[in-house]
């Protein structure tokens, strides 16, 4: 689903029979890298014919490399946070001989970001002299963190973040989710179906109603309240992002009620109708739009390492 680039990019390298040996596909946790990694796998093994764009969906080898039971493809996950040597030593160790039964041997190796700190070296001897029929597809969510050298001998491919009506239809037709929960996750999803779905059940345990009326919206929060507020939110940074941007969609809601009159079906939060109502008549736009900007300002300084505590009571005092 969408990553229109990268998959025809792909498909002209086997046309034009130019795949090369090691891609490092770049982009958000959960936005469909794996995905694309293995339907590559699929075509360039497909039995119905050699130089398919696509895998048929039905042969053998495709089936086998739906259900990872492919012997020359291998995802490979990290054991626990990382990717640990063993991992890549018995992934080197399969390189040696050729393929049993496939074209091309596909060594799909995710969290290339997040790999034990002897791994790199070891790494960088196979994607210096690549094994015949093989393929190395690194996945990782950012460049920051990985050897120079190894980014110079592979093929970057960056998968940008899906359109969130995309992501929101997705959630609705493939997972059957209704649609205002559906357009709440794919706007928290910073464009990935797969973190839409891994935060799902935090986002229904935020009481949004309780954060719209008694923080988003309320006009003046005395000192022990502002305290309380802040006291009350989650302290892991992680956490603490998914209600800050639970917070922007609340504000960016009622700016769409200041400025929309009322028309409720571009809302995220279509079901708080009555609440965003009553709220965005009490404030002003230049207010809302301040406040908007104020929590972006916050949200970037948490990202940047800032003392969550710090900003979120400076944050409060701007806000007032
Ligand atoms: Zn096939």
């Amino acid at each position: 689903m969408g990553h229109e680039r990268p998959i025809n990019l792909l498909q002209r390298a086997i046309t034009q029979e130019k795949v090369v040996n090691s891609y490092l596909f770049l982009g958000n946790e959960g936005i469909g890298k794996s995905l694309v990694a293995l339907q590559f796998a699929k075509a360039l093994n497909c039995l119905e014919g050699e130089n398919r764009v696509d895998g048929c969906d039905r042969c053998a080898s495709c089936r086998k490399i739906d259900h990872l039971l492919h012997p020359d493809v291998s995802l490979i996950e990290p054991e626990g946070q990382t990717l640990k040597i063993e991992q890549v030593r018995q992934m080197q160790r399969s390189l040696a001989y050729r393929p049993y039964e496939g074209r091309r041997r596909v060594v799909i190796l995710t969290a290339a970001d997040r790999m034990a700190h002897d791994i790199p070296n070891t790494l960088l001897k196979t994607l210096e002299e690549p094994p015949l029929h093989t393929v190395i597809i690194l996945l990782a969510n950012n460049s920051r963190f990985i050897l120079p050298t190894i980014l110079s001998r592979c093929q970057s491919i960056r998968f940008n973040p899906l359109p969130s009506a995309l992501v929101s239809d997705w959630l609705m037709k493939e997972k059957g989710l209704e649609e205002n929960e559906a357009r709440l996750l794919a706007s928290l999803s910073e464009g990935s179906p797969g973190k839409a779905l891994e935060i799902k059940e935090e986002i229904a345990g935020i009481p949004r109603k309780e954060l719209l009326e008694g923080w988003v919206g309320a006009k003046s929060l005395s000192i022990e309240e502002k305290e309380g507020w802040v006291e009350s939110l989650p302290s892991g940074r992680e956490n603490l992002r998914l209600i800050l941007e639970m917070t922007k969609t609340l504000l960016r809601d009622l700016i769409v009620m200041k400025t929309s009159e009322g028309e409720g079906s571009r809302l995220i939060h279509s079901d708080l109708v009555e609440e965003l109502k009553e709220i965005a008549g009490a404030w002003s736009l230049s207010s809302l739009l301040r406040r908007t900007e104020i929590l972006h300002q916050t949200s970037r300084a948490i990202r940047g390492n800032a003392n969550t505590k710090l900003s979120l009571e400076a944050m409060m005092l701007s806000w007032a």
